[in-house]
């Protein structure tokens, strides 16, 4: 792993544009979230803390899409305190009692005047903040929150075939909970690099391949990078500019069995004209357009036309 592997943290950005406690749609809903931020859980028994969500970005090449990587991270975050192991407490458990106003239960229970009558409601436990005990002795290095601010590297394995605007999220890699609750997630959100060679079309590949005349004319063998290193192709004599090759499964992967196989590394053929000649040339190439095999007739007007036809249905 470089330097350029560890990313620093992204900042509140990413809770401008996603919303607090927001759920996704779209590409963003392909891996599960939580809400964002911290605070308490919901469910049964006890509440717990729950440690904030962090965001981070990752800059991929689209060869590191198509074979998954793990990224290092280096993460400033809440990290659980190492003087009381995350209890809060100095001296350990034994600094602890129960609390008397909700009697460790963690809930009290509040009467309201509401236009439907008096409502009771039950609420977190506002002297013991729902655990049910209260610290008599706090921790000195984080002053009874059982959690301080310190740096962390985090490996995340981002899997093949992920694509640009995509969010990978890493449960229990956030934020420290206040008293060793439940720790936050990071979400990494994707960025995919332009390719130099290939434009991407979901799993699909697309690759524009220059030939030079006589090739076209008298085919042979050329070769054409793919995600994997080169291949030889061979082209046909007479190919027209226009014309699409297809390498099968030479595209990306599905992503976590979201749809079957590989996609394909589809190849346009464009044809080099050379943009000066010599002398020589010239009188060679005017001597071809005296010739009517240099015309295309009706029938070759046709088929080209029907295939430039296809680009647009
Ligand atoms: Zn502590
Ligand atoms: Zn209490």
């Amino acid at each position: 792993m470089s330097m350029d592997d560890i990313f620093s943290q992204f900042g509140d950005i990413f809770k401008d544009l996603f919303g607090g406690g927001a759920s996704f749609g779209g590409d963003f809903s392909d891996f599960g979230f939580g809400g964002f931020g911290g605070g308490f859980g919901g469910g049964r028994g006890k509440p717990q803390h729950h440690g904030g969500d962090l965001r981070l970005k990752v800059k991929l090449t689209l060869k590191e899409c198509a074979t998954g990587v793990t990224k290092k991270f280096k993460v400033r975050k809440k990290v659980t305190c190492t003087h009381c192991h995350g209890t809060g407490a100095e001296g350990g458990a034994s600094s602890t009692q129960t609390c008397g106003t909700c009697h460790g239960t963690g809930y009290v229970i509040r009467s309201q005047r509401s236009v439907f009558g008096m409502m009771q409601t039950q609420a977190v436990c506002p002297d013991c903040q729902g655990e049910g005990t209260i610290i008599k002795n706090k921790c000195s290095f984080c002053g009874g929150t059982g959690v301080t601010t310190g740096d962390e590297v985090v490996e995340v394995k981002i899997p093949a075939g992920v694509a640009n605007g995509m969010v990978v999220n890493v449960p229990g890699k956030g934020d420290a909970a206040i008293h060793n609750g439940v720790p936050g997630s990071i979400q990494v959100y994707v960025e995919v690099e332009q390719d130099k060679d290939f434009v991407r079309q979901d799993k699909d590949i697309i690759y524009n391949l220059l030939i030079d005349v006589p090739t076209a004319a008298l085919g042979g063998n050329v070769e054409v990078p793919t995600l994997d290193g080169k291949v030889k192709v061979k082209i046909d004599p007479g190919t027209q500019p226009g014309k699409v090759l297809r390498l099968r499964g030479k595209g990306l992967p599905a992503i976590q069995g979201y749809g079957y196989g590989n996609g394909d590394e589809i190849i346009n053929i464009s044809v080099y004209v050379p943009e000066t000649l010599s002398r020589e040339e010239k009188e060679a190439l005017e001597k071809m357009r005296q010739s009517d095999n240099f015309h295309p007739n009706q029938s070759v007007r046709s088929r080209i036309f029907n295939r430039f036809k296809q680009m647009f249905e």
